[in-house]
């Protein structure tokens, strides 16, 4: 049995479809990647499986209970963290986490002990007798995933969980998602970050209004654009006269000058490959470095989404 099994899901406002007939199943322990452009669905999705509306039509069930029919059971399995939320701020933030667990019945002998370990996992610790109102936003973000731990829940459903973060505090989410990771969660989470998704994930759905676009290995989503990849070449000079010579070249899709050096999209074997690069020194060029860029999500996004080119 699947941790997550979504069948057929449609959900319309008035004539707009949110979501059209949306399927996914993800394997326990596995880290699944929803991405798509605004207003895909990617929110309706998870509010379903979070048992807060209710579809038109199809089904989501969590570790084999069905989110309809048996919600107090998926919410005791579930910590969802929507893409909005409140904080309490005249609290502290020892006294947040007091308050849900009591919500969620905890044994008040064994609050003081989770909560510290919370804070520990969410590298909150300093913090503990800081007011909710004082913290940045990167912590009030990390605080609210640690709300959605407190039931020690097997599933999380993590909506956007990094956006508006910075750098650095994007970083330590997606360390404290790892972490979760690492303790066998079942997690699935929705970002505009593409390339920190890849990092993280298993595997990734794309939606596209409503849709499932695609949904595999990530390394499988990434190869899907439609065969084609990037290569870095960096050239000592003449970069924008390489740039007319590998647009004129039959395997390159596209070409984008970056920071001093090539961008290309090519869509060829490695032999082909080899033969522009011999091709290029022939021509004089001094090839700095000539090597195929890894990790582009954010391109397969773009081109599957139809949003990019
Ligand atoms: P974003 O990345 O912007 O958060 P999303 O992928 O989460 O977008 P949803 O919030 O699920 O997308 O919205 C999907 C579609 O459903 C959008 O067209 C949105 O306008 C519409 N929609 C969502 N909630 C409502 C609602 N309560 N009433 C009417 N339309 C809604």
């Amino acid at each position: 049995m699947n941790a997550v099994e979504i069948k057929g899901l449609t959900k319309a406002y008035g004539n707009n479809y949110a979501l059209r007939d949306f399927s996914l199943n993800i394997p326990r322990s596995q880290v699944c990647g929803l991405i798509g452009p605004n207003g895909a669905g990617k929110t309706t999705a998870m509010s379903i499986l979070a048992t807060l509306l209710a579809p038109d039509a199809g089904s989501a069930a969590v570790n084999g209970h069905d989110v309809m029919s048996e919600q107090a059971k998926v919410r005791r399995l579930i910590g969802y963290m929507p893409d909005f939320f409140g904080v309490y701020d005249n609290l502290k933030t020892t006294e947040y986490l007091e308050f849900y667990a009591a919500a969620y019945r905890i044994p008040v002998s064994e609050r003081a002990r989770l909560i510290s370990d919370l804070l520990e996992l969410v590298n909150l610790t300093e913090k503990s007798h800081s007011y909710v109102d004082s913290l940045s936003r990167g912590m009030k973000q990390r605080l609210a995933l640690s709300r959605c731990l407190v039931h020690n829940p097997e599933v999380l459903i993590l909506d956007e969980p990094a956006s508006g973060l910075d750098p650095r505090a994007r970083a330590e989410m997606k360390e404290i998602i790892r972490h979760l990771k690492r303790m066998n969660k079942t997690i699935l989470i929705s970002s505009h970050i593409l390339p920190e998704l890849a990092e993280m994930c298993d595997s990734i759905a794309i939606l596209e209004q409503g849709k499932l676009v695609t949904y595999g290995p990530v390394e499988e989503v990434t190869a899907a654009r439609q065969g084609a990849k990037i290569l870095k070449v960096d050239v000592a000079d003449r970069l924008n006269e390489l740039l007319e010579f590998m647009i004129s070249r039959p395997e390159v899709v596209s070409v984008d000058g970056e920071a001093g050096w090539a961008r290309v999209t090519f869509q060829g074997n490695k032999a082909a490959q080899g033969q522009l690069l011999r091709e290029i020194m022939e021509q004089g060029w001094h090839v700095y470095e000539y090597a195929e860029v890894k990790g582009n999500l954010e391109d397969a996004f773009m081109a599957m989404t139809g949003e990019g080119e």
